[in-house]
């Protein structure tokens, strides 16, 4: 269910509000554009200052895994593992595949500690 919700773009609390405020994930007109709070529950989607900051390391993470499954690919196509090949095809896949790992790292971010800080106002 948590997964299904990451995927869907839906908030960590109740499941039903956005945080990125545009559905289409390859809409380049606003991929950054965030809700500040849901518009269901009131969830604050940026509990504190340079919270999104951590994001990076999801990302990374999630980038050397897709890397790793293009050049398993490219091995069973045919390449050689170190074949410079293998690095122009994942340059194109990364590329590719960036508004997936922004929003997907973001959301993954928001839903691991998201609801752990304490909002001081
Ligand atoms: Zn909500």
């Amino acid at each position: 269910m948590v997964i299904k919700n990451i995927f869907r773009n839906r908030c960590p609390q109740c499941g039903k509000g956005l945080v990125f405020l545009n559905k289409n994930l390859f809409s380049f007109l606003n991929l950054t554009g965030m809700n500040l709070k849901c518009p269901n529950c009131n969830y604050n989607f940026f509990p504190e200052i340079g919270f999104y900051w951590g994001a990076m390391f999801v990302s990374y993470g999630l980038a050397s895994f897709e890397g790793l499954l293009i050049i398993i690919g490219c091995y069973f196509y045919g390449n050689d593992l170190f074949d410079y090949w293998n690095l122009a095809i994942i340059v194109v896949f990364m590329v590719v595949l960036f508004p997936l790992n922004f929003r997907l790292s973001r959301l993954i971010w928001l839903y691991i500690f998201g609801n752990r800080i304490e909002v001081l106002e």
